[in-house]
């Protein structure tokens, strides 16, 4: 029997200037972490997301690890996260030696849910001596952090206003939704300092790599030291303390200015593919399109589908094995935080939410390469597996 060609769930487009900027690498020996493609992804960057300074970090685990400790989370804090999630910012709140503290997420566009951190820190928590103390630990609440899931914005002005009223730190992880907009303003724009990753999944990549963004330049050089083991100026190899090695190279970064020239292109491209999912999709019963928020212009980087089980007639996982059958690669959400074996007996304040979109949440190819006929062809498929009754 001839198996039917596979359909990815996400592969890189690499059809701009990638080869040319990385062969200028090669020919003139710039390949290290320093050189001139890095400066000039770091300054596309900030132009980008109309930020004052960017630096470049080796992956964007590593530029969360920077924005957290930058941000002033030490040993023993706490920082309040939600619980959907890639598992990459609950790890760098770890590195610290600080703990998460969960909460849910919301239903609709599958986000953090604004109203269930306040009700966190209105009701857990309590001001002393100009510290914010979680009520049940005793630590300190030093940071909240806002995560952009699936290519869609968080709700960023209310998480600001929520840092404000109760004197934390935010931190944007904005890894997801390069392209995306808040309100009229880019994706990591949300927040004093946030945070971009270039993994090969995400919309634009350099394989690995990351970038730590914001306004303020002691912020900024602070970081750029610490990613280069904190050496000093000059010939001689002076560390005024533990740094770490979490730069990005030269040649990684030439692969970055030339996904970025297309990201544009790219934004386009998914928004339409979008579309096409939605309009083929709306009509299944028992299945929802992904949405998009009034405020939030969304790339849509992971289109992911709610299915409803008695109304499809097939659980979401039963439905990826029937997909996955046909050649169609999709996947569950992230397992939340609040119930990893990595993050076990962390404190987490009602993830019903999170528990109902790990269950029923579906994630379909979303490949900026996806033709309109491969979107077609999960469409019939996913028509064709809900079972006659
Ligand atoms: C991809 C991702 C990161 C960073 O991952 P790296 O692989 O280290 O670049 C961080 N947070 C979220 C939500 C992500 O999806």
């Amino acid at each position: 029997m001839r198996l039917p060609p596979q359909i990815p769930l996400f592969e890189p487009l690499l059809d701009g200037n990638e080869w040319r900027y990385v062969k200028g690498c090669l020919d003139t020996n710039w390949i290290s972490s320093v050189g001139p493609f890095v400066e000039r992804f770091e300054a596309d960057m900030a132009r980008r997301i109309g930020a004052r300074h960017a630096v470049a970090t080796v992956n964007g685990t590593a530029a969360l690890h920077m924005a957290l400790l930058a941000s002033g989370v030490g040993p023993g804090d706490e920082v309040l996260m939600p619980s959907l999630t890639f598992i990459a910012p609950a790890n760098a709140v770890r590195y610290l030696g600080a703990r998460p503290v969960f909460f849910d997420a919301e239903p609709d566009f599958f986000q953090p849910d604004p109203a269930k951190a306040a009700r966190f820190l209105r009701r857990r928590c309590r001001r002393s001596r100009g510290r914010l103390i979680n009520k049940d630990s005793g630590r300190t609440v030093k940071a909240l952090l806002a995560i952009d899931l699936l290519g869609h914005p968080a709700d960023l002005g209310a998480f600001r206003a929520l840092a404000q009223d109760h004197g934390v730190a935010l931190v944007e992880d904005a890894s997801e939704s390069l392209g995306s907009r808040y309100r009229g303003a880019a994706t990591g724009k949300g927040a004093p300092v946030a945070t971009f990753s270039f993994n090969g999944n995400k919309l634009v990549t350099t394989g690995g790599g990351g970038m730590l963004v914001t306004d303020d330049e002691s912020l900024a050089k602070r970081v750029r030291h610490l990613t280069t083991q904190a050496k000093g100026p000059g010939t001689e190899y002076i560390h005024d303390q533990v740094g770490y090695n979490y730069r990005l190279t030269n040649v990684l970064a030439a692969l970055g200015v030339a996904q970025l020239e297309r990201l544009d292109d790219y934004t386009v491209r998914k928004r339409r593919a979008a579309a096409r999912y939605r309009q083929g999709l709306s009509d299944i019963p028992g299945i929802t399109p992904m949405r998009e928020a009034r405020w939030a212009r969304s790339t849509f980087w992971m289109y992911t589908i709610l299915v409803d089980q008695r109304r499809y007639g097939l659980d979401a996982r039963t439905l990826l094995a029937g997909l996955a059958s046909a050649g169609i690669m999709t996947r569950p959400l992230w397992q939340p935080m609040h119930l990893s074996p990595a993050h076990a007996g962390a404190q987490s304040d009602g993830c019903a939410t999170a528990e109902l979109l790990f269950r029923d949440a579906l994630s379909l190819p979303s490949s900026v390469g996806l033709t309109a006929a491969q979107q077609d062809r999960v469409i019939a498929s996913i028509k064709k597996l809900r079972p006659r009754r």
